[in-house]
């Protein structure tokens, strides 16, 4: 029996569950505070110099999950693009992620790749057996000096506090090799999407079964009007963030034109602390397949957030996690909600984790409808 579904948000969440749903034959509304689907990947094609903008900051799309970038590809044409990232530190710009050329440059060597890693094993502090920080990451694989070049004034810039207090892991997601790719993902698959990803989401919205409502915020009393809801905004904000705020980053982007191309590249970023941004976008790079002579860029400026400002990166630490268990305590207690996505659950996930999350909770849905089981709250743990 066919049955009415809300999902708020119309991002790559709301988008991929609600096309799942719909094409098995239910109702669904979408709504978005925004004036426009797509989340926080929305493009929009700049009047004046042509070019694609990435509004809410850079989105590039990579994935080993061959059944996501066939879903994508499904939906817009995905054209190549690699990622190849600059930073600029004390007046001169190196390759990232750290590669033999970053080394050989830095360091003022020609080493080759064997003799590169017994070079850097010298630089690490091996006393550290098991990193126990983000700081401790980085002097165990490549060093002081590599650290306080590259990641340490970054880190504090984007993260506002000092990389001791932060995870192993956020480095973690950073690679060190030993030639000269610098490629700064290693997934077998990377693109763009040639007309952007809102025109991508507008098409997987693009079902009879499937109602957009834009510029409509909702909130918890509105569930009693559906069979269920799906909910991909803050969790906090679903309780009207009775308990308090859960700690997110945010960041500025001061948007600036220029005649001409003004870096020569997509992304560079900026290592020193005195630089009070982390890093510049250029976004015409992100479609090098066109050609534009005004260039549109973004200084990227990163802060805490405050309740106006939009919520980008979780925090995550052990105050966060407390309270995110308050409120996930509170959610199981919803009889026909789930928390989806990236602030259903405060989690930090790329769109391709955000697409395959999104395809199992709409099966494992469906699948719970006809065994006429309770759907469950979250499809993936948020703790
Ligand atoms: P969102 O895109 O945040 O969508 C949630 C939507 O819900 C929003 O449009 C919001 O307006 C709406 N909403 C919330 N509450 C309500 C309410 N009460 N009523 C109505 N509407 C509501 N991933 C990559 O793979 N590659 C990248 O290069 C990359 N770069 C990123 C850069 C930044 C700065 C950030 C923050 C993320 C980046 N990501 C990247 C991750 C990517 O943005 C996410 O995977 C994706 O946006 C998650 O989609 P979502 O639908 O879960 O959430
Ligand atoms: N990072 C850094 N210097 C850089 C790039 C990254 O110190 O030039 C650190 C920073 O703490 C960042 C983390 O490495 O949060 C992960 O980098 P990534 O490029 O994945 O950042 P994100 O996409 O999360 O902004």
């Amino acid at each position: 029996m066919s049955q009415k579904f809300l999902m708020v948000g119309a991002g790559l969440s709301g988008a991929v569950i609600g096309r799942l749903l719909a094409e098995a034959g239910h109702t669904v509304q979408v709504v978005d505070g925004r004036s426009h689907v797509g989340g926080n990947c929305h493009t929009e094609r700049d009047a004046k110099t042509g070019v694609m903008v990435h509004v809410y900051g850079p989105h590039i799309f990579h994935t080993d999950d061959a059944e996501v970038w066939e879903y994508v590809n499904r939906y817009e044409t995905f054209l190549p693009y690699k990622n190849r990232v600059k930073t600029t530190s004390r007046g001169a710009v190196y390759s990232l992620p750290v590669n033999l050329h970053t080394i050989n440059q830095f360091f003022g060597q020609t080493l080759r790749p064997d003799e590169a890693k017994v070079f850097l094993e010298g630089q690490a502090d091996t006393t550290i057996a098991e990193p126990a920080n983000f700081e401790e990451q980085a002097l165990r694989f490549v060093g002081r000096d590599l650290y306080e070049a590259f990641f340490k004034g970054y880190t504090l810039k984007q993260w506002g506090c000092d990389p001791t207090e932060l995870p192993a892991s956020i480095l973690k997601r950073l690679p060190v090799r030993f030639n000269y790719d610098d490629n700064y993902f290693f997934h077998k698959f990377q693109g763009m999407p040639e007309n952007g990803y809102t025109a991508m989401i507008a098409r997987i919205l693009d079902h009879p079964g499937i109602s957009v409502t834009l510029e409509k915020t909702v909130s918890r009393e509105i569930a009693g009007e559906y069979d269920h809801v799906f909910y991909s905004g803050p969790i906090d904000g679903w309780f009207d963030y009775r308990l308090g705020r859960l700690g997110y980053r945010t960041l500025d982007f001061d948007r600036f034109e220029y005649d001409g191309d003004y870096q020569g590249c997509a992304v560079m970023n900026y290592g020193d602390v005195d630089v009070p941004f982390t890093r510049i976008t250029e976004h015409k790079h992100f479609s090098p397949w066109e050609s534009h002579q005004g260039s549109v860029l973004y200084r990227e400026f990163s802060r805490e957030c405050g309740p106006d400002d939009i919520p980008y990166y979780p925090i995550r630490q052990v105050a966060e996690k407390s309270l995110l268990a308050d409120y996930v305590a509170l959610a199981e207690g919803e009889t026909n909600v789930s928390f989806v996505g990236r602030l259903g659950t405060y989690r930090y996930l790329d769109m391709d984790v955000t697409i395959r999350e999104a395809l199992d909770a709409g099966r494992r849905f469906l699948g719970c409808l006809q065994d006429g089981a309770k759907a469950p709250t979250f499809f993936v743990q948020p703790l």
